[in-house]
Formats: structure tokens, C-alpha cells, sequence
């Protein structure tokens, strides 16, 4: 009998964790017990007696059954905040088109709250159509805030909500290009878009354009092409839509997210692929049906991270969509510590090169900034990272347009050589004294000419000199360039410079990511208390960027197996510039960086050579510190053996 209710209860979790949502007590448990006819009575009382004796499961109304973890980690609806956000733009790709206007709704407890509204002042021309749809017109932004001034006000009116559009991908690029240009982050894409609701919640309308929609779901908002009317008009749909979505007994966000789109739920019966996941940290891999792998990646603990493709909601990227859908089989490695994972995760990568995943799987695309010539250093981009010929390498950067990007914006701001030519007489460029004309072969020249662009390309690296031979750096030139040529309403070039400008802000934000990878030397520590008797620490050390080692101790073996590791490390190299990774180490030195900085809480001890001290005596010493904090984790934190 209790192999019986055991069988039926792991056949009811899964029947569940497939489903991704509650289910009917009556389907379930005639499903289950396999009697087509089964009175409701009878049905009733299996499956309760499987919800007391089983911590699983929970009633989710009295006519249906759902996973107590939906409910820990699933809020309800009228408990979450959302901000409808809507932005005006001068085109419709973010990049070369930019943000003019703002709007945004915060809604708590289902109900409108405050709104948030600015005109944003796009630096750039608007074209005539956009003007015609907006009516925003250049002297409306001339006066407003620059996008990097308000992004910071925005973020604030946005914090701890879930996101709402209509066709709120188009709204998320946008954001999320600035932010990341700004500060590297992006949007949880996790934002719901009534454009999707309304498809399936309000069938039959003509069309579900934001006006349609709004008429026929009474909202009272009556113009749109303006932020923050789009905005209310897309708050007062999601909030009719959300009465729909509870009526049909969808009351919470992970629920409603799943029935927002329809493509998750296609795929979640693959969630039996997850069964045999164990909950360790550790790299997966996606594979179709002729066992190519499709996707790599790595997770804290990979049972939750891969069924969380298929439980949590919609929040992938296209390529994720692919994989997820030609998903025929998952396989794993186990890795010892989340940092452990990063590296098998990346080594993964660059063996199986898989399709879906974006970043590592073509490092040889990857260029780098060179610099040469005998009159003149040159600055050109190059996929090789040989240093042949070249007098200064570096990288490798991810994006070629970004490095081009840079170039033409030094080469426009100052006088430095554009050509590849050898020697020769100066073009126009000398002659006007747009650069300073190496080619002519005057030493002197050549000399001032080089140390500029060593300035500049220390600059770029994040290193500025001490004394830059120019007045001004780039962003001053460059900004002084665009406003001279929209005095001379030049405005597509001014454009271009300030295109040009982001590359390079863009590139300089690459290189000091690397810097400050390169100088990650760090033990990171988490205990394991699994063998309560004799509980053992893993110890993870990252040397110079790179995770070098995993080691596991326990109270016994901490000075030994430590010691021994410390003895083998020669002390830290400081990067100095020019700094060129090979390709294939870029995308683990930023993983690693990216790792250890969202996930400040995990116990660790820097290495820190500042005593004046030597190496080798800064080495011992960090060890040390490693196994005092090895064995205060194992015994003062130890929990009680039960
Ligand atoms: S003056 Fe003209 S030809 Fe001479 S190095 Fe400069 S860009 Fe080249």
C-alpha cells in the first residue's frame, strides 16, 4: 500500500511538473488510478490524502491541485508591481534611431498608482515621417534631458516591477540598448506584452493594435503615438486583461506568463527531459535528435536552472527558443563549484561550437586594434593576434564594427594617419593640417604623430596618461565635432560621429572589463555539509582571471591540501598595456568577472600582495587566510548533526 501511494504520488509530480500548472483533482486522479469512471468522492479523497502526506503538493482551489513550489516562488497577481512602459523614437532600430519621449505607469496592487513621463533630447535629427506620427518635434526635445541623465530617475520608477507593453519588445531593445551602453545591464526580459494577452484574451477584434484594443476594452485614452498616453492606454488594457486571465483562474505571475505565450507551453511537456538532472552546479547540454548539440550553458544548481526553461516563463532569447524546440535530450557535467561550471561551461563551448548559443562559439571572429608603420603607426583591425609587424595589439574585442567604429572616430577627431601608404607627399588631410603628415618621413613628426596615438590607445585601454599631448580627450572632441556640424546642419554626419563615439565608449567599457579580469585573484569558498560527520569546503581559486583549481578539504586535510596548491603558484602578473588575450579566453575571463560580481555574497579571500613584503611570503599568507576561513566555515557554521 505505501508502494502504492508512493508510485501514485511520484506519477501525480510529474503529471504536474509537466502540465507547469494546476490540474483538475478530477482528471488527475482518474488519470492516475487509471478508472475512466472513478467517483468524485473517491477521487477527492486519494488525492487529498496525498496533499497531507505529501509536502509536494498543495490545493490550488478546491477543484485543483499545483505544486507547493509554485506557490513559494510564484506571487500572485495582485501582489506584484508593474510599470507600463512605452517610448517614442526617431526610427525603429536602437542604435542609429534614438529615444525622444518616455512614459511609464506604475500599477500595485492592480491598481494605477504614478506615472512617469519625460521627453528625451535624442541628439540626433528626427525624420519628417516620425514627426508626422509623434508630433514630437525637434524644438519640443532641444531643451530636454539626455538619456543618460534620466535612465538613472527611470530605472528608480521601474524598481522591484514587472515589466508591460504593448509590443514590448520594441520598447525593451530600446531601453535596453541605452542601459547597457550606459552601464552594461539589461531588462529582466521577462516583461509581459499585451499585444500577446490580447490575441488570446480578446479574440475576434480586427486587428490588436494598441488603438483597437484600447476602444474595445474601454480604456478612456483617446490619443496615442505620445509615451505616456500609450502608456495609460496600455495599463488600462493589462488591467482588463488581467481580470480575464484571474477569471479563468490564472491568479499567478509564472501561471500567467506561461499562457502569455503559447510557445513555452508547447515545448513544456519536454520537461521529463529534466528528470534525471541532479541538483549540483555543473554545464548542460541541449541536443536535437541526431545528438548535435544546439546549446551549452552552466548553472549554480542544474536540475532548477534547465527545468526553469520550461516552469518559470518565457524569458528566452530567440536562439534559446530554437534550441528549446529541437530539444531532444539533455546531458550534463557535473562541476564541483559555480565558478567550476563557468570554465567547463566555456570549454564546452569552444569544443561543440553549438548554434543557439550567442558568445565563444566563433572566437576567431573576434579582432583586434593593431597598430603599425615605420612612418607613422597606422591603427587598423586585424582577426590575427600574431604581433607580427605590429607595434601595438590589442584585445580581442567582440564586435569588428565597434573597432572600426573607434578608428574612424580617433581619426576624425585627431591628426593622425588615415592611410596605409608608406611614404609619399601628404594628402589634403597634412596639407590642411588634419594630420600630421608622417608620411614625409620628418622624424620629429613621426615622433609627435606616434605618441599620439600611444596617448590615444592608452586612453582607449583605460589607462589615460598622466599627460595627454592633446587638450582634450575624445569625448570632449568628439562632442565639440558633432555640435560644429550641427550648427552646419550637417546632421547625418554629426550622427555618425556620435555612432562612432558609442563604439568607442563602447570598446574602452571592453577593455577595462578585461583589465579587471586579469586582476581577479581571488579563493572562493562554500561549504558542504552533506557527510554531517566529517563536512568538507570547496574551495575554487581564480589566478590571474582564470579558475586554475578546485579544491575540496575537510577539517583534516585544509593545511595540507592548501599548503601543497599554494606552493605551486608562481605570484600575479599586473596587466599592463597593450593587453591581447588569445580569442578563445575572452568569453571566460568576462563570465568569470561577470560571476564573481553578481554574486558578491559567496564567502572569499582576495589575495593582496599591498605589505610590503615579497611574493612569496604574500602567497603563504594568503593561504593562510584561505584555511582560516576554510575551517571557520567548517566549524563554526557547521549545522547541528541530527
Ligand atoms: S597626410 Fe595623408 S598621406 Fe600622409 S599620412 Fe596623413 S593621411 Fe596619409
Amino acid at each position: 500500500m505505501l508502494q502504492l501511494s508512493l508510485t501514485l504520488a511520484n506519477d501525480l509530480y510529474e503529471l504536474l511538473a509537466i502540465s507547469g500548472e494546476p490540474v483538475d483533482f478530477l482528471k488527475a486522479a482518474r488519470r492516475l488510478l487509471a478508472l475512466k469512471e472513478a467517483p468524485a468522492s473517491l477521487c477527492r479523497e486519494v488525492m487529498n490524502s496525498l496533499v497531507v502526506e505529501d509536502g509536494r503538493f498543495c490545493w490550488h482551489s478546491p477543484q485543483s491541485l499545483g505544486l507547493r513550489d509554485w506557490q513559494e516562488t510564484d506571487p500572485d497577481l495582485k501582489d506584484v508591481s508593474f510599470v507600463v512602459v512605452d517610448v517614442e523614437t526617431t526610427g525603429g532600430r536602437p542604435g542609429p534611431a534614438k529615444i525622444t519621449e518616455i512614459g511609464a505607469v506604475r500599477i500595485e496592487e492592480l491598481r494605477v498608482v504614478s506615472t512617469f513621463h519625460s521627453l528625451v533630447n535624442p541628439q540626433r535629427p528626427i525624420p519628417a515621417k516620425v514627426i508626422e506620427i509623434t508630433g514630437i518635434t525637434p524644438d519640443m526635445v532641444r531643451d530636454a534631458p539626455r538619456i543618460e541623465l534620466l535612465m538613472p530617475n527611470l530605472m528608480e520608477f521601474m524598481q522591484n516591477s514587472v515589466l508591460v507593453g504593448h509590443n514590448a519588445q520594441f520598447d525593451l531593445a530600446f531601453l535596453n540598448y541605452e542601459l547597457s551602453r550606459l552601464d552594461g545591464r539589461r531588462l529582466d526580459e521577462g516583461a509581459f506584452d499585451t499585444l500577446k494577452l490580447s490575441r488570446l484574451l480578446a479574440p475576434g477584434l480586427p486587428n490588436h493594435q494598441l488603438s483597437t484594443v484600447a476602444g474595445a476594452l474601454g480604456s478612456r485614452v483617446d490619443t496615442f503615438h505620445r509615451a505616456l498616453a500609450d502608456a495609460s492606454a496600455t495599463a488600462d488594457i493589462f488591467l482588463v486583461l488581467v481580470g480575464r486571465l484571474q477569471e479563468r483562474g490564472i491568479t499567478r505571475l509564472n501561471q500567467a506568463r506561461s499562457f502569455a505565450d503559447p510557445l513555452h507551453k508547447r515545448d513544456r511537456h519536454k520537461l521529463v527531459l529534466t528528470r534525471h538532472l541532479p541538483r549540483t552546479p555543473g554545464a548542460y547540454l541541449f541536443r536535437d535528435e541526431n545528438d548535435e548539440v544546439l546549446y551549452v550553458g552552466k548553472a549554480d544548481r542544474l536540475r532548477d536552472r534547465v527545468r526553469s526553461y520550461f516552469i518559470s516563463g518565457p524569458d528566452h532569447s530567440r536562439r534559446v527558443r530554437q534550441a528549446l524546440r529541437r530539444l531532444h535530450r539533455v546531458d550534463y557535467v557535473e562541476a564541483t563549484t559555480p565558478l567550476e561550471a563557468i570554465a567547463t561551461e566555456q570549454d564546452l563551448i569552444l569544443q561543440h561550437r553549438p548554434q543557439c548559443n550567442t558568445f565563444g562559439r566563433n572566437p576567431e571572429r573576434y579582432v583586434y586594434l593593431k597598430a603599425e608603420g615605420n612612418r607613422g603607426l597606422r591603427l587598423y583591425t586585424s582577426p590575427n593576434p600574431s604581433a607580427r609587424g605590429a607595434t601595438v595589439v590589442m584585445g580581442p574585442f567582440r564586435g569588428k564594427g565597434r573597432v572600426t567604429g573607434a578608428i574612424d572616430l580617433l581619426t576624425r577627431c585627431y591628426p593622425i594617419r588615415r592611410c596605409a601608404r608608406n611614404a609619399g607627399d601628404p594628402c589634403l588631410y597634412g596639407q590642411t593640417g588634419r594630420c600630421l603628415a608622417p608620411c614625409v618621413g620628418q622624424p620629429d613628426e613621426i615622433a609627435r604623430h606616434d605618441a599620439l596615438v600611444y596617448d590615444l590607445l592608452r586612453w582607449l585601454a583605460g589607462d589615460l596618461p598622466q599627460r595627454f599631448s592633446q587638450p582634450d580627450p575624445p569625448e570632449a572632441m568628439a562632442l565639440a565635432l558633432t555640435t560644429k556640424l550641427a550648427r552646419q546642419s550637417r546632421f547625418e554626419e554629426a550622427a555618425e560621429i556620435k555612432k562612432a563615439l558609442d563604439d568607442t565608449l563602447a570598446l574602452r567599457r571592453s577593455c577595462r572589463a578585461v583589465m579587471d579580469g586579469l586582476r581577479i585573484n581571488t579563493a572562493a569558498l562554500w561549504p558542504d555539509y552533506t557527510d554531517t560527520i566529517m563536512p568538507q569546503a570547496h574551495i575554487s581559486i581564480v589566478w590571474e582571471g582564470s579558475v586554475v583549481a578546485t579544491l575540496t578539504v575537510t577539517e583534516s586535510t585544509a593545511a595540507l591540501e592548501i599548503g601543497r596548491f599554494i606552493r605551486t603558484l608562481e605570484p600575479p602578473t599586473q596587466p599592463r598595456f597593450p593587453v591581447a588575450l588569445p580569442n578563445t579566453r575572452l568569453d571566460s575571463l568576462l563570465a568569470i568577472r561577470r560571476w564573481l560580481l553578481e554574486n558578491q555574497t559567496i564567502l572569499r579571500v582576495p589575495y593582496s600582495d599591498s605589505d610590503p613584503v615579497s611574493a612569496r611570503e604574500s602567497l603563504d599568507r594568503w593561504g593562510e587566510n584561505i584555511m582560516a576561513s576554510a575551517l571557520r566555515l567548517l566549524t563554526i557554521h557547521r549545522p547541528p548533526s541530527k
